[in-house]
C-alpha cells in the first residue's frame, strides 16, 4: 500500500527540484511534513499539501484540499501568524510539546479530535468522534476548564453552546471553517424565509405549517438558532430520517439547509420523489423556483454540498467492483443521490465504523467518506482491505489546517493562562440554537 505522505513528499520533492534551491527557513526540513495519511491512492489532488499551513492560511481562499474552489466569505477568520518557535519546530518537538504540556495541564483541558483529522492530531485527543458526540462529550465533562476543539469552526460553537459558559472552547486554527456551513449565511437564510412565508403563506393548514426549517449540525450557529426560533430543528447524518418525520408531522414541507445531497438522499430514502424537491438558489428571486413549485414541493433543498463527498463518483464504485469483485461499497448519505444509489449501503461516519467491525475476516470494503477515517479504519483492521474510493488523495481543506504546530501553541498558551481563539456564541444564539438541539434530542428513536 502506497503511503500518501510518501505521494505528496515525493511531489514536494518534485516541486523543489524544479525551482532553485533556496536557503531554510530555519527549522530542519522535517518540519514540512503535510499530512500522514496511508491509502491506495495513486496521487494527491494538489501539491500544495506539501505547503506548510502558515503558509495556506496566508493565501487567498481555502487552501489546497477538496474545498479549494469554494468560494470562501470575505469575513472568514483568519489566523494570525504563529510564533517562529512553532513554525520552525520539527514534527518531533512539536510533539514532545504538545504531550509535555497536555500533561501539565492534566483534566484541566481536554483536547477533542474530529474523525477527519489527521493521524498526528487524532493521536493526542482525549475523544475522537463526530461534530455532536464531540460537542456531548464537552457537555459530559463540567470540570474541564477549556475544551480545544481540532475540527473546524461551527463543530466549536456547538461544543460552546452545550458547554458550560464558564468553560471556554478553543479553536486552534480559526481559519479551519467549513465549506459546507459557508454556503448558507443567515442573512441568505432569514431572505429565503421571508420569500418561502410570502409565497406560502404563514398560515396552518390542518394544524401543519407551511414549511418547517431543518438544518443539518454542519451549519452555523446562527441557522441552529433561526431553526430554534422558527419551530424547526438540527439534525445530524445518523437522524436525518427521524427529523424528517418530525417535520412533517408539523409542516407540510420542510426547507433543509444547507447539505441538498443528505437532504435528497434522506428524502429519497422515504419515498419523496426528487420533482417534490426543488433546489434552492440563494442568489436567485424565489430560489430559481415557481410559486407553483415551492406550493407542490415536499422538501426544498438549499444549494449547499460537502466539497469532500461531491468527489465521490458512480465511475469510482465501478471501478472497484472491478478490480475487486464481491466488494461492499458504502458510502456517506453527504455523496450525491447517485453514489447512494449505486453503493451497497449508505449512512453516518458511525454506520460506516459499524459496518467495518460487523465484517468477516478477508472482506474487502469501499468507503466513500473522508481520507483520513477511512485509512485510520484500514489500520485498526488489518483482517480486512479497507479503502477509499476515490483514488486521489484529497483531505478536507479546512480540517487539515489543524496542524500540530497550532495544537502545541494553543495548549503552550493555557499553560501560560492565556485562552487562544476562544470560540464564543452569544448567549441569544446559544438559548435558541439549544432550543433546536433539543427538539432533535427528543425526537430521536
Ligand atoms: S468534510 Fe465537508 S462538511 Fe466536513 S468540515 Fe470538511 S467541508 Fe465541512
Amino acid at each position: 500500500m502506497t503511503s500518501v505522505h510518501e505521494l505528496i513528499r515525493a511531489a514536494a520533492e518534485r516541486e523543489s527540484a524544479a525551482r532553485p534551491p533556496q536557503k531554510a527557513a530555519g527549522g530542519p526540513a522535517s518540519h514540512r511534513r503535510p499530512i500522514a495519511l496511508r491509502a491506495t491512492g495513486l496521487s494527491s489532488c494538489d501539491t500544495g499539501l506539501a505547503s506548510d499551513p502558515w503558509t495556506i492560511d496566508r493565501a487567498p481562499g481555502y487552501g489546497p484540499g477538496a474545498s479549494a474552489p469554494d468560494p470562501i466569505p470575505g469575513d472568514a477568520p483568519r489566523q494570525g501568524p504563529l510564533p517562529r518557535r512553532y513554525t520552525d519546530a520539527s514534527d518531533e518537538q512539536l510533539h514532545d510539546w504538545i504531550v509535555a504540556a497536555k500533561q501539565q495541564l492534566g483534566d484541566r483541558v481536554r483536547i477533542l479530535g474530529h474523525f477527519y483529522q489527521r493521524d498526528e492530531i487524532v493521536q493526542h485527543a482525549d475523544f475522537v468522534g463526530d461534530s455532536f458526540m464531540l460537542a456531548q462529550a464537552a457537555k459530559g465533562h463540567p470540570e474541564a476548564e477549556a475544551f480545544v476543539f481540532c475540527g473546524v469552526h461551527f463543530m466549536a460553537e456547538t461544543a460552546d453552546i452545550l458547554s458550560e459558559s464558564s468553560q471556554a472552547v478553543v479553536l486552534p486554527n480559526l481559519a479551519a471553517g467549513c465549506s459546507m456551513a459557508d454556503m448558507a449565511t443567515i442573512e441568505q437564510v432569514e431572505r429565503c424565509w421571508e420569500e418561502l412565508t410570502g409565497a406560502l403563506g404563514a398560515d396552518a393548514e390542518n394544524g401543519l405549517q407551511p414549511v418547517i426549517p431543518v438544518t443539518y449540525m454542519n451549519s452555523t450557529a446562527a441557522i441552529k438558532a433561526f431553526c430554534g426560533r422558527n419551530g424547526g430543528i438540527v439534525c445530524t447524518s445518523s437522524n436525518a430520517r427521524t427529523v424528517l418525520e418530525w417535520a412533517f408531522e408539523r409542516g407540510q414541507r420542510v426547507v433543509f439547509f444547507p447539505d441538498q445531497h443528505l437532504g435528497r438522499n434522506t428524502a429519497k430514502a422515504m419515498g419523496i420523489p426528487e420533482e417534490l424537491m426543488p433546489l434552492w438558489r440563494p442568489h436567485l428571486a424565489l430560489g430559481g423556483n415557481t410559486v407553483e413549485q415551492l406550493h407542490e414541493a415536499r422538501v426544498i433543498l438549499w444549494n449547499g454540498f460537502c466539497s469532500v463527498h461531491k468527489r465521490f463518483t458512480v465511475q469510482q464504485i465501478e471501478r472497484a467492483r472491478a478490480e475487486y469483485p464481491g466488494v461492499r461499497v458504502i458510502v456517506h448519505p453527504e455523496c450525491p443521490a447517485a453514489v447512494v444509489e449505486a453503493a451497497d449501503g449508505a449512512g453516518s461516519t458511525e454506520y460506516i465504523r459499524k459496518e467495518i467491525e460487523a465484517a468477516s475476516p478477508g472482506d474487502v470494503i469501499a468507503v466513500g467518506t473522508e481520507v483520513n477515517l477511512v485509512n485510520r479504519l484500514q489500520e485498526q483492521h488489518p483482517e480486512l482491505t479497507v479503502f477509499c474510493l476515490d483514488p486521489v488523495v484529497c483531505p478536507c481543506s479546512t480540517m487539515y489546517r489543524i496542524h500540530p504546530a497550532y495544537l502545541a501553541w494553543t495548549l503552550e498558551s493555557l499553560v501560560a493562562g492565556s485562552v487562544p481563539n476562544r470560540i464564543s456564541v452569544s448567549e441569544d444564539v446559544a438559548g435558541d440554537s439549544r432550543v433546536a438541539l433539543e427538539r432533535m434530542l427528543a425526537a430521536r428513536p
